[in-house]
């Protein structure tokens, strides 16, 4: 089953709008988007995938926030957290608490009038508990970046959700070329970056790593919740540069995200990864008990 509502954006004037009243449902077969949309044709809006556990959305407020940052970067109007919110709510409740689902938000800038389009949909999907309990073997790809293009270059919009992701699916086809599952990418300097659709965490001893949002990575919202729950929980977490070799190295690494939760890294470039069991469980435990 799936669900989508195009969403008239709130323009700020009304002091108590009826959200219910800007959502349109359509029929997902349906054509309703303007072949002449800049989100169609460029791949130039943002987006986020939130992952929706017996009836409810997970961290949806970590969502909205990124969602809020990606359109910021993009010069993409502020969207009003309340109307998404009220949204995502609004799917979550149609879709069968019984099975696991993913809802996107969908944000572009429109055909040219200066109002974006936004739309919102649902899916029951399931769960990809094989990668889950099997973990992914990862190839390390160069996704031909310097480590600071954030600033050298901030028109790469690096560190925002943009729909702009077909260098990320050619990645995921490279790595199965290459007989793997899935892609760390590096920087120019040899640094572990991210995944095509994930966060990279890495674990030596007690202390948890992720690669620091502010080199391009985008910042992950499953990562950031494990990190609190790790901190509570005797671990210790930094946000920082890792070289590929630290990853190599480490005795444990996951790529985190939203719908797949954490995936154990089980082998890097053929070279076998010692898998940390008890940990994975107790992270997807506690990402599969929120929302
Ligand atoms: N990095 C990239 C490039 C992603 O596309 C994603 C998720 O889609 C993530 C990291 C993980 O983000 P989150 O944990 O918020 O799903």
């Amino acid at each position: 089953m799936s669900v989508v509502f195009v969403i008239t954006p709130h323009d700020g004037s009304a002091p108590a709008p009826d959200f219910d009243a800007l959502l349109t449902r359509v029929d997902p077969n349906d054509a309703v988007l303007s072949v002449f949309d800049a989100g169609v044709a460029r791949g130039d809006g943002v987006f986020e995938t939130i992952g929706v556990n017996a009836g409810s959305a997970r961290k949806p407020r970590s969502h909205l926030d990124r969602l809020a940052a990606s359109a910021r970067i993009m010069d993409l109007p502020e969207p009003d957290a309340e109307q998404w919110m009220h949204a995502i709510e609004r799917v979550a409740g149609l879709l069968d608490p019984a099975r696991g689902g993913v809802i996107r938000l969908v944000m572009t800038r429109g055909t040219g009038d200066g109002r974006p389009t936004c739309w919102i949909t649902g899916e029951e999907t399931p769960p990809e508990v094989r990668e889950r309990e099997h973990g992914v073997r990862v190839v390390l790809l160069d996704r031909g970046w310097p480590i600071d293009i954030a600033e050298r270059a901030p028109w790469m919009l690096a560190g925002a959700k943009t729909l702009s992701y077909a260098p990320n699916m050619a990645a995921l086809r490279e790595a199965r070329r290459r007989g793997a599952d899935d892609v760390v990418f590096t920087s120019l300097e040899g640094y572990a970056l991210e995944g095509p659709t994930s966060s990279l965490i890495v674990r030596t001893g007690t202390m948890l790593v992720t690669p620091t949002s502010g080199d391009g990575n985008l910042p992950g919202t499953t990562q950031r919740e494990l990190f609190g729950w790790a901190e509570q929980n005797g671990f210790s977490t930094q946000s920082r540069r890792v070289r590929a070799d630290e990853v190599r190295q480490a005795d444990a690494a996951w790529l985190a995200s939203s719908v797949r939760l954490v995936v154990p890294i089980i082998a890097i470039d053929d070279r076998t990864m010692q898998v940390d069991e008890g940990l994975t469980r107790r992270m997807n435990e506690h990402l599969l008990a929120l929302g």
